[in-house]
């Protein structure tokens, strides 16, 4: 079997999740899902999408746990929120190391941070996926164009570039509306 990487990004509520679920119950008995420990928006032990799709998820703290938590019928892997793992020295050597074993590794995450800069770990796998799919959705103000940027609109100031999104804390807009509320 020949490894390759599979990566579904683009902003919030773009489908990520749901291009994920679908594809590793495809897969059937031999996917298995990860997600990071951080994120616990939905579910403990399962990833759901926005329109309320569920796949069993292990949470984990670091990627490289992945590689105690396999057996012999796993053939593809899932990591739902990628993003999420930017600051995990260990992301991006454990999805090359399982892609060189021989497994499908399907990623999904966010293409940018809501300051409209780089995740550099996704970017970087974006450059090695053999399939890599950028998700769209309509803007949440204009709902005309497709939105590109998920914008933080949370109570909170953000901190980090990677701060969890809870419902209703990023909306996807298009770049003009962005500029609008960035005053730009
Ligand atoms: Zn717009």
């Amino acid at each position: 079997m020949t490894g390759e990487i599979t990566l579904y990004w683009g902003t919030m509520y773009s489908g990520k999740t749901s291009a994920l679920i679908s594809d590793l119950i495809k897969a059937g008995e031999e996917a298995i899902c990860f997600k990071p420990m951080i994120d616990n928006r939905y579910s403990n032990d399962c990833i759901v999408s926005h329109d309320g799709i569920e796949f069993p998820a292990t949470p984990i703290q670091k990627a490289s746990e992945i590689f105690l938590l396999l057996d012999n019928k796993i053939t593809t892997i899932g990591i739902d929120e990628a993003s999420l793992f930017e600051n995990d020295p260990t992301f991006v050597p454990t999805v090359l190391k399982l892609r060189d074993m021989g497994y499908h590794v399907i990623l999904s995450g966010l293409d940018r941070t809501s300051e409209d800069t780089i995740f550099t770990a996704m970017s970087y796998l974006a450059s090695m996926a053999d399939n890599c799919v950028k998700l769209r959705t309509k803007c949440s103000d204009c709902k005309t164009n497709l939105a590109t940027i998920s914008f933080y609109i949370g109570s909170e100031p953000k901190t980090s570039a990677i701060k969890v999104g809870g419902v209703g804390e990023y909306i996807p807009l298009c770049r003009s509306c962005a500029n609008k509320r960035w005053g730009k």
